[in-house]
This record gives structure tokens, sequence and C-alpha cells, in this order.
């Protein structure tokens, strides 16, 4: 669903991305880790399709949609207008209220977002993505802004969501054992390239003393 080849980007002379190679199939989820300023995100919004300065080659075969670390909803946007934007036809509505149903907000469509919590939020930009009926879902530290138990609750939406659409996602995250817990594949985005690649979903997990893990760990 997508693949990526030799992508390279630099600010001035600064080389951020020195030549990443990327397929991910579909349905399957593929964490990306990386130090702070590693070129996580810069890596994720080319693939999005929104850098476009970025050299090599990427192609998304299908529909991608994005969820950044902040839900960036339009304060001035009711939340269901947010899930709504720029989609357009007579089932429009429908199509909303059925993606606000599966993160748990049907009753709050007519909120505005900032009468919502932050996790809530965060539920709604995903809503916003789910409703593109992605093939593909590009998510960028999701929940990292939130605390422990709304992490945890969201990890088991995304699960649930992806048991149900089987989208696939690249699924930035500075927490490993959140990559541990939603990936099939685990990345290490390293010195501009991937670094270190673990597999999760085939076979046993990795034990915590996994010599793999340890070379994740040890970039963190
Ligand atoms: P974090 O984990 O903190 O979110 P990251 O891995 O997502 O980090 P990026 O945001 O991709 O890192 O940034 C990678 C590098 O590219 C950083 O050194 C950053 O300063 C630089 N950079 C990113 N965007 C720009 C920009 N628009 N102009 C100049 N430099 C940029
Ligand atoms: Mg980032």
């Amino acid at each position: 669903v997508l693949t990526a080849r030799a992508v390279t980007r630099s600010f001035g002379p600064a080389v951020v991305l020195a030549g990443v190679d990327l397929t991910i199939a579909a349905g399957e989820t593929v964490a990306l880790l990386g130090g702070s300023g590693s070129g996580k995100s810069t890596l994720l919004r080319v693939l999005a399709g929104l850098d476009g300065d970025a050299g090599g080659e990427h192609a998304v075969h299908g529909t991608a949609a994005v969820v950044f670390q902040e839900h960036r909803l339009l304060p001035w946007k009711r939340v269901a207008d947010n899930v709504a934007l720029g989609l357009a036809g007579p089932d429009v509505s429908d199509r909303v209220g059925r993606a606000l149903a599966e993160v748990g907000l049907a009753d709050r469509g007519r909120a505005w977002p900032a009468e919502l919590s932050g996790g809530q939020a965060q539920r709604v930009a995903v809503a916003r993505a789910l409703v593109r009926e992605p093939d593909l879902l590009l998510l960028d530290e999701p929940f990292g802004a939130l605390d422990a138990l709304t992490r945890l609750r969201m990890q088991g939406l995304l699960r649930r969501l992806r048991a149900q659409h089987g989208f696939a996602a690249l699924l930035v995250t500075h927490d490993v054992e959140e990559a541990l817990l939603l990936a099939d594949r685990v990345l290490l985005l390293d010195d501009g390239v991937i670094a270190e690649e673990v597999a999760v979903g085939l076979g046993p997990a990795p034990s915590p003393d996994d010599p793999a893990l340890g070379a994740l760990r040890r970039h963190l």
C-alpha cells in the first residue's frame, strides 16, 4: 500500500533523510521509532504528500489519511464539521455520524473542539481520518500527549478499528512498548536511514532482553 525508495530531505545544509527505503503491505502496521529530531515527522509528511521538496520516490496505492500529534481541529468548526472537512456528497453527515460513533463520540458532533478533553479531541482526529476510508493511516505520535490510561484506551481503539477496517498503518512513536503492542514490524530511523528493523507480528513477541530491542532502546 506504500512504497518509498531512496527518500531524501534536507533543510539547508542539514540532511535529515539520507535515503529511506520503506514498503508497507496492505493491512500491515509498521512502527517507526527514532530519537527526537531524527526525522520521523519529516518522513511522515513526505509520505503523506505534504512536502514537495523531498527527493527519491514514494507512492501510496489507495487513500492515505494522517493523524498528527496535535489534533489540529479547527476551533471555529463544530466537531462534526471538522470530521466532514473536505468531503462532499449527500451521505456525508451519515458517514461523519458513523465515524464519530466508532470512536465513541456519537453524541458530541455539535460540540466545539474547545469543549473536548485531549483524549476526545484526539479521537475526533482519528474519526476525521477514518471517515476517508483510508487504505493507509499515517500516525505521528498520535497518543503521545495523552495520560497513560487514555493512551491505553486509544491503543485499544486503534487495534479494534484496524481489525474492522483492515487499513495499514505507519505509527510514529517514542514508546517501544506501544510499538511492540501495535506493530507487525518496528523500524528505527537513525542518521537519516532505517537503521534497524525488528519483526514483531510474526511468531512469538521478542523477549525483553532481545538484542534487537536493546539496539532500538539505545537510540531513544
Ligand atoms: P520528534 O521526535 O521530536 O518529533 P522528529 O523525529 O519528528 O522529532 P523532525 O520533526 O522530522 O524530527 O525534524 C528532523 C530535523 O529536521 C530536525 O533537526 C528539525 O529541526 C529539522 N526540520 C524539520 N522541519 C524543518 C523545517 N521546516 N525547516 C528547517 N528544519 C526543519
Ligand atoms: Mg516529530
